[in-house]
């Protein structure tokens, strides 16, 4: 190991109120996904002060954006995201109280999952510079993780092809670098249509569009019995006609499918497909289907996440403040102990049950859950279908803190937050450097990845003329 990595946790120390200031700001601005133009442009303007080249509005969306510093191989990528959700507005503090009810709030994290990424990505610069080693860094910019899949349209437009490792981090409630997958997805709309008329004088003349609502919706629910048990099927129904004495002529639900392998995923979601013409036949109504955005499941990479744990142990857990402890405390007053041993079990780590009466993670435990899969669906997993990737986490909230809930919201923009946007910060430097520098380890992060792909392909999960829906708020 040639470069020592103090210079990179040096450079974080000494900047530290710089980086909790930035992830502050954009917890403020909380701009929802593909109009996080603030938050974008704060993040990209700092790379830019720190000599990286930025090159802005990638893969058709004006708020990604690619930073790179240095240059030849290898190419080690670094993933940041800034976009906040609908609805969950929420002050700095331990109890329910939103800032301006109805806004959206940063109830992932995304604040610290773009900042921590960007001052890894400065961090590890200053120290492969002062050695003078060769290489290259790239931050990776990436909107509208939770709605519209930006990186999938990253993916498809080839921003990763050159990237030898990757490394992104998310706010959690644990220290954790898992080798879980997730489960791949689609999401579609099904719009009807039938024909009005009045639904006590001529209901005879009418075709209603909810009625196909409903009978797809049944015969989802039906076909529910022949899927794999880790399949998910959810749906809503968006319009379902205006009022009761007018038969609908128009009607409109919205699916999301998930299974854990890609092509299991499309088998149902096909079926489902095949349903929604057989409600529309019954009903002598019309079905369009809108695809919406769709993703893959994640490749783990066990060589990375081992770096990475290796990575949290030497840096050392962070220390919490009177302060921080008295808000965590406050915050464990919302959070029943059954949600949180829910939570806890739900995780699989071993040996959970020890972080039962625990407020914070005080332990790094080795990388867990090969061949399990987690419930939900990251843009991140078609990322690391192109080269060798992890999302790692670092305990931000209080162990049993639901994610995208106004508890996770206030702990984003307060002490307990801001100490684990420093740790990730130099956890992924210090990641970023050992794969910018040590052949060995990245050679085997790449063997793995190649192992397990082996010879399953990926293709785009959106049409290759699809562009990211820029004006989705506005309808
Ligand atoms: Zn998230």
């Amino acid at each position: 190991m040639s470069v020592d990595k103090k210079s990179a946790f040096d450079w974080i120390e000494n900047n530290r109120e710089l980086i909790i200031g930035i992830s502050d700001k954009v917890w403020e601005f909380a701009e929802l996904g593909l109009i996080e133009f603030k938050s974008s442009g704060l993040l990209a303007d700092e790379l830019e002060k720190h000599g990286f080249k930025v090159e802005r509005g990638i893969a058709g969306m004006p708020t990604a954006f690619i930073a790179t510093w240095g240059e030849g191989k290898p190419v080690i990528g670094i993933m940041g995201e800034y976009d906040a959700l609908p609805g969950l507005s929420q002050k700095k503090s331990p109890r329910k109280d939103p800032l301006e009810p109805g806004k959206p709030g940063h109830g992932c994290g995304h604040n610290i999952h773009g900042t921590s990424g960007m001052a890894a990505a400065i961090a590890a610069r200053k120290a492969i510079e002062k050695h003078k080693e060769r290489g290259t860094i790239r931050f990776f910019g990436c909107p509208a993780e939770e709605n519209f899949s930006g990186k999938v349209f990253m993916v498809r437009d080839g921003c990763f092809s050159d990237i030898d490792a990757l490394i992104s981090h998310h706010p959690s409630t644990m220290n954790e670098a898992s080798l879980m997958s997730s489960l791949a997805v689609n999401s579609v709309k099904f719009h009807f249509y039938g024909k009005a008329s009045h639904a006590g004088g001529s209901p005879e003349q009418g075709r209603s569009a909810l009625d196909a609502v409903e009978l797809m919706n049944m015969g989802v629910n039906y076909l529910r019995e022949h899927v794999i048990q880790d399949a998910r099927i959810h749906y809503i129904i968006e319009k379902g006609g205006d009022q009761p004495n007018i038969v609908p002529p128009y009607a409109r639900s919205w699916y999301y499918v998930r299974a854990p392998e890609r092509d299991q995923m499309e088998f149902i979601y096909n079926w489902i497909l095949d349903i929604a013409k057989g409600a529309a036949i019954m009903t002598r109504t019309e079905v369009e289907t809108e695809f919406l955005e769709g993703s893959y499941n994640v490749v783990p990479n066990r060589t990375i996440s081992e770096l990475i744990v290796k990575n949290m142990r030497e840096i050392g857990l962070p220390k919490y403040s009177a302060e921080d402890l008295m808000f965590a405390e406050e915050i464990a007053n919302s959070i029943s102990p059954e949600m949180k041993i829910a939570q806890l079990k739900k995780s699989k780590r071993p040996g959970w049950e020890r972080l039962v009466d625990k407020l914070i993670d005080d332990e790094v435990p080795d990388p867990w859950g090969e061949g399990e899969v987690s419930h939900g669906s990251t843009d991140v997993a078609d990322v690391s279908w192109q080269t060798p990737t992890v999302e790692f986490g670092t305990p931000t909230w209080i162990l049993g803190t639901p994610a995208h809930s106004w508890q996770a919201v206030a702990q984003n923009g307060v002490g307990i937050g801001h100490k684990s946007l420093i740790f990730a910060a130099k956890v992924m430097a210090a990641t970023a450097i050992d794969l910018l520098t040590d052949k060995d380890a990245l050679n085997k992060a790449k063997e793995e990845h190649r192992q397990r792909i082996s010879n399953k392909k990926y293709t785009s999960p959106i049409p290759p003329d699809k562009k990211p829906p820029l004006d989705a708020w506005e309808k």
